[in-house]
């Protein structure tokens, strides 16, 4: 299949290997730097990685570099054609999918929300989930481009629902993380072994694959980006702005928000969001684990 694939950060970049691995002939596009892969043409521009394209596959930041990609002068607007599929593995709000998936259904082209779950290394080994909203036949036709690039697609319903999902599921993730954070510290504080900690949550009925992917890290004081924390924090507004839209109060995502506030304050935007348990630590007078 002739697919264009826009966006090649640390998850475009290896879902697109993927795709050209798995035999189809991928042209990408990336804002700046890194824009060359193995096996793909190197567009110019948006418009021009989708001109001779059947579907275009986005994963770029947030709601704004979406809406540049598709809208902009040189964005794949200009491109479409009736039949094409645009799917969209980014992050973003689902009120903009909406309308943005209605704008190029006037030209007759499907728009498929497609965010994602499994971080760095889940698209490396194309082990993601992928959480999908749009036409259960185009989802069901777009399935061995899923498998070249993921293990499992659950199909939650009409345009948008896939990242209404994504966006709650990221809710509980940040949740399940600062609980972990907030305990390791207070054990710590209480002269537990961080390790001793770790071995008793993921025995007991709070063991979590949030906490299976980040302990190894934390335990190591290794802050390198997985899931960026500027991200978690996108994600954690599109939250309290999708939640204001249709009057849902979110008072603990409200104060786990002042938690990434202050992180950022720090300049740990580009470190892993796991690195917001060190303002925790600087708090109660620890070092990191080990230290
Ligand atoms: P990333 O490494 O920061 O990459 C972001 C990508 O978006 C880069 O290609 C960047 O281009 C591009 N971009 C940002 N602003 C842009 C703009 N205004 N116009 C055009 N391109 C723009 O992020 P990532 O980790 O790959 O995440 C991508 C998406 O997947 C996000 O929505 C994120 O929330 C979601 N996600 C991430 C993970 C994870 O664990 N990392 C897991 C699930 C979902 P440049 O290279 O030019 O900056």
């Amino acid at each position: 299949m002739r697919i264009a694939f826009l966006g090649l950060g640390i998850m475009g970049r290896p879902m697109a290997s993927n795709l050209v691995k798995a035999g189809h002939e991928v042209s990408v596009w990336n804002r700046s730097a890194r824009q060359h892969i193995d096996g793909a043409r190197t567009a110019v521009s948006p418009a021009d990685a989708a001109k001779d394209a059947e579907l275009v596959w986005m994963c770029v930041a947030d709601t704004a570099a979406v809406e540049r990609l598709v809208f902009s002068d040189d964005g794949i607007e200009q491109s479409l054609r009736e039949g094409m599929v645009i799917a969209d593995s980014s992050t973003i709000s689902p009120s903009a999918t909406v309308r943005f998936a209605q704008r190029v259904a006037e030209k007759g082209v499907q728009w498929i929300d497609a965010p994602v779950t499994g971080s760095k290394i889940g698209a490396e080994n194309g082990q993601l989930i992928f959480i999908v909203g749009g036409p259960a036949e185009t989802v069901q036709a777009m399935e061995p481009l899923f498998k070249a690039m993921g293990k499992t697609v659950i199909h939650v319903g009409d345009t948008g629902k896939g990242q209404s999902a994504k966006i709650c599921m990221n809710l509980q993730i940040a949740m399940i993380y600062q609980g972990f954070a907030e305990g390791l510290t207070l054990a710590r504080k209480l002269g537990v072994a961080p390790e001793k900690m770790v071995e008793l949550v993921q025995a007991s009925m709070i063991r979590s694959g949030v906490v299976d992917y980040k302990a190894p890290f934390v335990l190591r004081g290794d802050y390198s980006p997985n899931f960026p924390l500027r991200l978690m924090h996108k994600d954690i507004h599109l939250l309290l702005d999708t939640a204001k839209e249709v009057r849902v109060k979110l008072p603990a995502l409200e104060t786990v928000d002042e938690i990434y506030e202050l992180s950022s304050e720090e300049g740990w935007d580009d470190l892993d969001y796991a690195a917001t348990i060190q303002l925790l630590e600087k708090w109660a007078g620890l070092g990191g684990p080990g230290k």
